[in-house]
């Protein structure tokens, strides 16, 4: 970190900013120009924050020099990491897609959506158990019973499965039913202490992106969950929301190269909530692969009019099946395997 002193402070201005950092265990490295005192902290400075300096007389701003991420930069581990999930490489040469409904309703549902997920190519199947609603008073997904058809319908076809953890609470339960990936949503980016229990597990972790959350926040969001140990994390782009109010959020495909060069973690893309309406994700997911994403995260329905949740944004079995062989084409154009 550098604090930058303001021309007329003085030596005992000087000093104090000398003592702060040497109290938290770094060094001190003083620069004087001809205009200003620069003061260096020379050691791990990311215990030390702009705020503390800031505010003490004499000093003009501060700022830190390395990133606040560490175990999820690219600059510590320049290759891919490669996530498995029972046995599927993610963020490996092969882009992964997983696909399900928004959230689990019936046995049948589950069981068309299962055997629509698996012919059309998909390698993992996804489906809320817990739905976080806008509203209180809509369907808010069926618990622990969904848990079970969710896992009893992906088994029929051999498929790891993807859901989502809203409550810490509900963590042990998740494990006893043996959920393959945990989905932190987007609602819950920021939310610190369920980071910090899914980074006590080893459970791979698909952590979408807040909906108004830079790509500095979105790291450190991953970055609670590796510090705690875990480093099987996903990343998941999902929209952002901005000005424009003619679809459901903005897909960031800028972030997909951006995270691509400052993690090294995977970095997946889910088109459905991205768009809103079914009609983009081809779109939105032919853009998604070509920018590089490692896979996709899909909303499929047997029966999409019926759906209980997000009914707009979900495929047939049928039209997710084509854009599969639309995607396997975009993929083998920029190298990649599908
Ligand atoms: C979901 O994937 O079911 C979901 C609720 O997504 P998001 O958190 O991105 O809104
Ligand atoms: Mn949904």
């Amino acid at each position: 970190m550098i604090i930058v002193m303001q021309p007329e402070a003085g030596a005992a201005e000087v000093d104090a900013v000398e003592a702060k950092i040497r109290a938290h265990g770094l060094d001190v490295h003083i620069s004087r120009g001809t205009e200003r005192t620069l003061i260096g902290a020379v050691g791990d400075e990311r215990k030390l924050d702009p705020e503390m300096f800031d505010s003490m007389p004499g000093v003009e701003k501060s700022m830190h020099i390395v990133k606040q991420y560490k175990i999820v930069a690219r600059e510590w581990h320049k290759a891919n990491t490669v996530i498995d999930v029972a046995g599927i490489p993610i963020g490996g040469p092969t882009v992964q897609v997983i696909a399900g409904p928004c959230s689990v309703e019936t046995a049948p549902q589950m069981a068309a959506a299962a055997q629509g997920a698996k012919e059309g190519g998909a390698r993992l199947m996804r489906g809320g158990a817990f739905k976080p609603r806008t509203s209180p008073y809509t369907f808010q997904g069926k618990g622990v019973e969904g848990l079970e058809l969710l896992r009893s319908a992906a088994d029929a076809q051999g498929l790891p499965i993807v859901t989502e953890l809203m409550d810490v609470r509900m963590l042990d339960t998740f494990l006893e039913y043996k959920v393959d990936v945990i989905q932190i949503g987007t609602r819950n980016m920021q939310n610190f202490d369920l980071l910090k229990e899914v980074g006590r597990i080893d459970k791979p972790v698909i952590l979408k992106r807040g909906m108004s959350a830079t790509i500095g926040e979105w790291l450190m969001a991953a970055e609670y969950i590796a510090a705690g140990g875990n480093h099987n994390i996903i990343f998941c782009e999902r929209g952002i929301r901005t000005f424009e109010t003619a679809y459901r959020n903005v897909l960031d495909v800028t972030a997909i190269p951006v995270l691509k060069r400052e993690t090294h973690l995977p970095v997946i893309v889910d088109p459905s909530h991205a768009g809103g309406k079914a009609w983009m994700v081809p779109a939105l997911s032919c853009a998604a692969v070509a920018a590089g994403a490692d896979g996709l995260l899909i909303e499929i329905h047997p029966n999409p009019c019926d759906a209980w949740c997000d009914a707009d944004q979900a495929l047939t079995p049928v039209e997710f099946a084509t854009l599969m062989r639309q995607l396997g084409a975009v993929a083998r154009a920029v190298g990649r395997d599908f």
